[in-house]
């Protein structure tokens, strides 16, 4: 999903991609699989500055299992992002020479500016990472007012889990069917 930057009105443009969008969804099946997904994307110039203004969001989920008992859960991804494309200083290098969207993050607080060169912005490569970024560490689902797992039910507040003790809590319930032979 390839756009063309000095192709975008002074006015800006606006894209709205969604599970029907075959490209976009081609570029996020190995994040998401079939999950439905809602992405937008404004896309600005400041100006004749050779700066963009990029702006919008991303909504999906993605399959992970919960750190305390390994349970699979959906992770619900709401994203929003607001970000400066800034041409990249240096050298004019040949843009066909470099990969067209080595995206580096020029700080990290204040309005996030991101490194492009060449003219074009890979819009699915964008959402991917974007999700990417999304998935925290250590994945787990909200717990509940009382302070257990929506997934598991484990009570979790003030417990500090590692995986062998999330598993003994997981057998918990079914321990006694170890022991049962079935023939
Ligand atoms: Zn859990």
């Amino acid at each position: 999903m390839q756009i063309r930057l000095n192709e975008i009105p002074q006015d800006g443009s606006t894209w709205n991609f969604d599970q029907n969008h075959a490209e976009m969804r081609e570029c996020l099946t190995d994040l998401i699989s079939n999950q439905p997904f809602t992405a937008t994307l404004l896309i600005q110039p400041l100006g004749q500055t050779g700066t963009y203004q990029i702006t919008g969001g991303v909504q999906t989920q993605l399959g992970e299992q919960c750190s305390r008992c390994g349970d699979d859960f959906p992770l619900l991804v709401n994203e929003k992002f607001s970000h400066l494309l800034v041409p990249a200083l240096g050298l004019e290098r040949d843009d066909k020479m470099v990969k067209a969207n080595h995206y580096t993050e020029l700080n990290e607080s204040g309005p996030e500016a991101i490194e492009f060169r060449g003219q074009v912005f890979s819009a699915g490569d964008f959402f991917h990472e974007l999700i990417a970024l999304a998935e925290p560490l250590i994945p787990a689902p909200a717990l509940t007012a009382e302070g257990k797992c929506t997934v598991c039910k484990i009570d979790v507040q003030n417990q500090t889990f590692h995986y062998d003790e999330t598993a003994s809590l997981k057998e918990h319930p079914f321990a006694g069917l170890k022991n049962i032979k079935l023939n």
